[in-house]
């Protein structure tokens, strides 16, 4: 099973407060037998959930909404 690794820089804007930050996330890409990508998340190297989906999205540290995350570039 082939797996390609990365960084994600990943910015969050909170839409209630206007809060923004950035977290490089470690990326780990797989691909199933039947040619299926993967995408596994990592900080600190902590398995995380995505941060591009509602279940994965970080709380903002000024008033706890939960941010979806938005890729600004991957390397
Ligand atoms: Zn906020």
């Amino acid at each position: 099973m082939p797996v390609e690794t990365g960084v994600d820089h990943v910015e969050f804007i909170c839409p209630k407060c206007g809060h923004q930050w950035e977290r490089q996330y470690g990326v780990r890409h797989c691909e199933t037998p039947s040619g299926e990508v993967r995408e596994y998340f990592q900080i600190g190297g902590l398995w995380v959930l995505p941060p591009y989906t509602a279940a994965g999205a970080p709380r903002c540290v000024r008033c706890g909404r939960r941010v979806i995350g938005r890729l600004n570039g991957r390397h």
